[in-house]
Order: structure tokens, then C-alpha cells, then sequence
């Protein structure tokens, strides 16, 4: 763990391991801290928080720039750790990676844009000055999905807007957090600023980070129900907060569109990180008339796609988390079979060979799909491409909004009114039109309703972590 700028074991040296999910094997040990250790990186933060406030925004652009170029010069090495802890292809860690730089340079250049305002007042002897400030130490939590660029799209802002910063990582990937703190390190943030906590029982730590005093702000990604969870505490304290949730992507694919460029799109976002993605498409809602050729296409791309180790050649798609990753999927699709979906590719779990000991899901085609199916409800978060027939643009897009989730959703349309109208009337914070990866650094991500609230990248992402002041001048 790395606590008021020192390496540091848990309390009585405890230590959990860490697993490579694509075989099963130990690949490391790392700090079990608990209570004790998330308090004593508290008060760290809280300690270095005035001076680090007090930094120009020059200074810490400086710093957040010297870890980005730390990253690039790191690049393979992390995508390797990535792909050995996590799982994704080596080709998907190191565009995350890049992607997790990203927002080291994006929010070095937006902390020299954090300014107030002054407002004209009703009264002639009256000035009003807007004044922004850090909100103080930020409390992050971030999951395993994509182990880093979580990180930094929390910390690159946070840093920015001169807030100091505990991080609890997933505990099946600490292994991340270790290699981007030793970057921040290496970038020469002072003492206090940047603290990480690692443990396998994320609840001690969450309690201090949702209930000690000086905490002001929690930032989370991760599940609907830890979330919530979070959240309620984090009210009794009347902290700050900003949740990215699950998600239940729509993905429409209306009459006019192209079912086959439809289908290749859908197929490519649809099995990303092995589907394990809040913004993953989960129902692909597509027009009767193209139905047959958009699963024909679709069915033919996803069986070719490999399961493997993600360290060799030509890999699609990689293991799942862990065997509750893959009951839960599983069940969503016997579900689905037994309410009368058809398979038109995989279905089950992988059985044979060496990929046959329960961690890889064959990538799977659902037809039919009905809205009696969990699948039609539950988010799914592996490889499974559910599709849904509709008839007309009203009922396609009644059936997108119902959900509770509120995060992604992907349109296919060649008739830009409906795309317009579209893309206003659906409830979701992030919608491609036409495109399968509408993310960025430059772009405010978030969702609405169950998928949380707040935005990260993009302008919206340094506000969160800053305070709005106002002063009344008579003069
Ligand atoms: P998932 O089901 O995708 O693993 P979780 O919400 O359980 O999602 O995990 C996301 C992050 O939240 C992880 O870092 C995990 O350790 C953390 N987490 C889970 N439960 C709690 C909790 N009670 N308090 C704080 N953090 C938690």
C-alpha cells in the first residue's frame, strides 16, 4: 500500500492473493488493509491537503503531465499486468492504457481552466465574486473491469482541482493500482497526496472512507447495490459523491440502417472486454424486416471469435471474473433457452480443451428474445448478444427506456430526423449514433437514473471535484 508517500504492509503483515483469471494461477500477494490503514491514509490526505491546495494549477499540471509520459514509456509493461491480472486481450489492455493516459493529459490541461466568475449585482455598491475551490480529500473506490483508466479518470481530476486522494482498488486487480502508484510516485507527488489501500473485504475500508469526517467527496464505480449503499452512508456525512453504476444498453437498429454494417458494429462493442462493460450493449433491439440478416451477420462474426488467453494472437474474447460472473450469465441464458430463445451460437459455458475448466464463456448469439427473459431485465456483463424484434420507432423506443439503468445506448439509422429524435427522447447519459465507441477523455461520461450520477472526463470532470464560493463585496 502506499500511505503518506511510503510503501507500507497491512497491520501484522496480512496479505491476500491475487489470481491470473484465465488459468486459475497465484500471481502475486499484496496488502490486506482494513479500517486501520483507509484512516491512517485518510489523515495523510487530509494532512497534505493545504499545501497541495495551495500548489498553482501550473505546478499540478506539471506533475499530472510527468505521470502521463511515465505511462507511455510504460505502456506494455502495464497492458501486460493488465492482461495477466485482468484478462483482456494484451491489444484491448494497451488501449486502455492509452486511454487511462488520456486523462492525466486532459485534466493537466483543465486544471489551468478552473476560473470563477464575477456577476453584476442589483446593487450599485455591491460585487459579487464566484469563487472555485477543491472540495477537499477524495475517497475513491473503482472496480476491476477496467483496472486502470478508472483510476485515473478519478485521480487526474482530482489532483487537478488540488483535492488529495485514497484509492481502494478492486480486489482483483490491486496489481494496476500498484504499477499507476508507483507512477505517481515516480512523478514526484509530495507526500499525503496520492494514498492507496489495498484489501480483499472492501466494507471496513468503504465505512471509513463513507464516514470519517474529513473525507468530502466519494467517487465510485462499481455495482448498482454497493452504490446505493455508498451512497446512503456518504448522505449521513452530507459528502459529495458521484457514482458511475451498471448499465442496460439498448442498441436499435432501425429499418433504414444497414443490418450487416449494424451487426458488425454491434458485435465488436457487444464482446469488448468479454461483454464486461457498464456500457455494453445487453438488448439489441432491431426492426423485424432486418432481423434475419442482422443475426445471420452477427451469428457468423461471433462464432469465429476466439476465447483464450489474452496474451496470444488472434484473442476475442477473455475469461470471465470469477464462476459467479459465469452462473450469472449462465442463467440468463438457460432463462432465456427454456422461455423459448434460440442459440444461434455458443450457450454455455466452454467445456473442452484447455479452455474447459469453467472460466470462458462461449461467446453467444441469442434470437428471439422476448421480454418475459431476465436478459430482457438484468444486466448481464459477459458475452452474450441478446436480439429483440420491434416494429415501429415508437415501440423501439419505449422498449430502450424500460429500464431502471440509464447509461448507454447505441442508435442505427440512416435518417438523421430520427436519429435526432432519437437521440433526445432516450433516457441514457451517453448514446453513439452510427457508433460503437462514443467515449473520450474530451467527453463527459456518466449515466442517469440507477447508473448513477455526476460525469467523468471531459469539462463536467474536474467540477466535481470543486467547491463553489461566493462573495458579496460592498464597497
Ligand atoms: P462488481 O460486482 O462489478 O465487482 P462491486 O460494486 O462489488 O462490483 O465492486 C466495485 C468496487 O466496489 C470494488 O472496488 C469493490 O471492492 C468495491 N466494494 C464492494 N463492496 C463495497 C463496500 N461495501 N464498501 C466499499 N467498497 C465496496
Amino acid at each position: 500500500m502506499f500511505i503518506d508517500g511510503k510503501w507500507c504492509e497491512a497491520e501484522g503483515g496480512k496479505t491476500f492473493d491475487v489470481f491470473n483469471p484465465a488459468n486459475g494461477e497465484k500471481i502475486a500477494e499484496v496488502p490486506d488493509g482494513g479500517a486501520a490503514e483507509a484512516t491512517r491514509a485518510v489523515e495523510a490526505a487530509e494532512a497534505a491537503f493545504g499545501d497541495w491546495s495551495q500548489t498553482t494549477a501550473y505546478q499540478r499540471a506539471a506533475f499530472l503531465m510527468r505521470a502521463h509520459a511515465l505511462m507511455i514509456e510504460r505502456k506494455e509493461d502495464l497492458a501486460r499486468t493488465m492482461t495477466e491480472e485482468q484478462g483482456k486481450p494484451l491489444k484491448a489492455s494497451r488501449n486502455e492504457v492509452q486511454y487511462g493516459a488520456d486523462f492525466l493529459q486532459w485534466f493537466a490541461e483543465e486544471a489551468k481552466r478552473v476560473s470563477g466568475a464575477v456577476l453584476p449585482s442589483a446593487r450599485s455598491d455591491q460585487r459579487f465574486i464566484v469563487l472555485k475551490q477543491p472540495v477537499g480529500v477524495v475517497a475513491a473506490v473503482t472496480p476491476w473491469n477496467y483496472p486502470i483508466s478508472m483510476i485515473t479518470r478519478k485521480v487526474a481530476p482530482a489532483l487537478a482541482a488540488g483535492c488529495t486522494v485514497v484509492l481502494k482498488p478492486a480486489e482483483a486487480t490491486p496489481m494496476c493500482a500498484i504499477a499507476m502508484f508507483k507512477i505517481f510516485e515516480e512523478a514526484g507527488l509530495p507526500q499525503g497526496v496520492v494514498n492507496l489501500v489495498t484489501g480483499l473485504d472492501p466494507k471496513p475500508i468503504g465505512s471509513v472512507f463513507t464516514g470519517h469526517r474529513a473525507v468530502r467527496k466519494l467517487t465510485f464505480t462499481g455495482s448498482t447495490a454497493v452504490g446505493k449503499m455508498l451512497a446512503g452512508e456518504a448522505a449521513k456525512g452530507m459528502k459529495r459523491i458521484s457514482l458511475e453504476l451498471g448499465g442496460h444498453a439498448p442498441f436499435i437498429v432501425f429499418e433504414d440502417a444497414d443490418p450487416e454494417h449494424a451487426a458488425k458494429g454491434g458485435s465488436l462493442v457487444k464482446f469488448l472486454n468479454t461483454g464486461q462493460a457498464c456500457i455494453s450493449p445487453n438488448r439489441f433491439l432491431v426492426h423485424r424486416s432486418l432481423v434475419e440478416k442482422f443475426t445471420e451477420t452477427m451469428t457468423a462474426r461471433v462464432s469465429k471469435m476466439k476465447a483464450g488467453s489474452g496474451f496470444e494472437e488472434g484473442i476475442a474474447i477473455g475469461p470471465l471474473v470469477n464462476q459467479a460472473a459465469i452462473d450469472k450469465v449462465d442463467n440468463q441464458v438457460s432463462d432465456a433457452l427454456a422461455k423459448g430463445a434460440t442459440a444461434t451460437t455458443g450457450g454455455g459455458p466452454l467445456t473442452e480443451g484447455a479452455l474447459g475448466d469453467g472460466k470462458f464463456y462461449a461467446p453467444t448469439v441469442l434470437a428471439d428474445v422476448t421480454p418475459e427473459m431476465l436478459i430482457y431485465r438484468e444486466e448481464t456483463f459477459g458475452p452474450v448478444a441478446a436480439i429483440i424484434p420491434f416494429d415501429t420507432e415508437e415501440e423501439a423506443i419505449a422498449m430502450a427506456n424500460d429500464t431502471e439503468y440509464g447509461l448507454a445506448a447505441y442508435i442505427y439509422t440512416r435518417d438523421i430526423s430520427r436519429a435526432m429524435r432519437t437521440f433526445e427522447r432516450l433516457r441514457f447519459g451517453i448514446i453513439g449514433i452510427n457508433d460503437i465507441n462514443p467515449t473520450s477523455a474530451a467527453a463527459p461520461f456518466g449515466g442517469m437514473k440507477d447508473s448513477g450520477m455526476g460525469r467523468e472526463g471531459a469539462q463536467e470532470g474536474i467540477e466535481e471535484y470543486l467547491e463553489t464560493k461566493l462573495g458579496g463585496f460592498s464597497v
